[in-house]
């Protein structure tokens, strides 16, 4: 199924599991449990040029998983001979988890815990699939392939500002326009179309918190947001440990801890791609282009 629907990443997992003498079947395995562990719970901000200090369309996120995976990720640029190229976030190298393509499309991600999971495409390939794409169009069709086993939550947006909320799950989806040019994701459905496919609210409450604050936060920056505005809203500690910057929480066990362990910030128009190594509150976001 997976070679079908895009045979471009699985010769790049071949050429992978070549260059690193890891079995393919392993590599796929790998793939398949991308990002590692329990997935990721993260905070999701996008604003189109209508709200930001320099008319230009921005998309941020922090990356909150288990906090021994800081040292899987990397920031990569890939450009093949046959697509745009882009910068992304990617683990083990490969599997990029948020990217910024030469096109000014941009894909961040919320996981989600649908009831409908099956066999099925795993969901990292659509996002390597969106940051080939070079248009808003073919790349919502390839946020959502129709065989899919499971779905991020894919933020899919381009350089019109035109931003995309892709609540999925295995079966079905909804697409949450930004109505009025911005909007705030974390890790629970948003679409009354989707509420059936939550698997258990009761594990969400971090998610509610995050979603309501990031809301709050963000709407009082609309008009003049930039790095900074969204540096302050990332950083956030309400709810802490589990806070829009996620902490560890010394009472879990070291699998079941949750921390923000990167921060970014893409800037659609400029193409530019703003990264912060760690929590937001403490580190400084450093600055990548094409
Ligand atoms: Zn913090």
């Amino acid at each position: 199924m997976s070679r079908k629907w895009y045979p471009g990443f699985i010769e790049e997992l071949e050429g992978y599991a070549e260059g690193s003498g890891l079995k393919f079947e392993m590599v796929y395995a790998m793939t398949c449990d991308f990002p590692g562990g329990r997935g990721k719970a993260c905070t999701d901000l996008a604003a189109n040029a209508s709200w930001t200090k320099d008319d230009c369309v921005y998309v941020a996120h922090n990356e909150d998983v288990t906090p021994y995976q800081i040292d899987e990720i990397c920031v990569a640029k890939i450009k093949p001979t046959d697509e745009p190229g882009y910068i992304g976030l990617n683990y083990g190298g490969i599997w990029p988890t948020e990217g910024l393509n030469a096109a000014g499309i941009s894909v961040t991600g919320n996981a989600l815990v649908p009831n409908d999971t099956r066999v099925g495409i795993p969901k990292s390939l659509p996002v390597r699939k969106i940051l080939r794409e070079a248009g808003i169009y073919q790349a919502l069709m390839a946020s959502m392939p129709e065989e899919r086993g499971h779905s991020f939550n894919n933020i899919v947006s381009d350089s019109n500002g035109e931003i995309y909320s892709m609540e999925g799950s295995a079966t079905t989806f909804d697409a949450l326009y930004a109505e009025d040019g911005w909007l705030v994701h974390t890790n629970h459905y948003l679409s009354p179309k989707m509420w059936k496919f939550e698997e258990n609210m009761h594990t969400r409450f971090s998610s509610i918190v995050r979603y309501n604050r990031a809301k709050r936060l963000f709407k009082k920056e609309l008009g003049k947001v930039d790095l900074e505005a969204f540096k302050r809203v990332l950083s956030d500690h309400v709810g802490y440990p589990e806070s829009i910057c996620r902490h560890p929480d010394s009472a879990l066990d070291p699998e079941d801890q949750t921390m923000s362990i990167f921060s970014i910030v893409f800037n659609l128009t400029e193409k530019v791609v703003w990264v912060c190594k760690g929590n937001p509150c403490q580190g400084s976001y450093r600055k990548y282009e094409f």
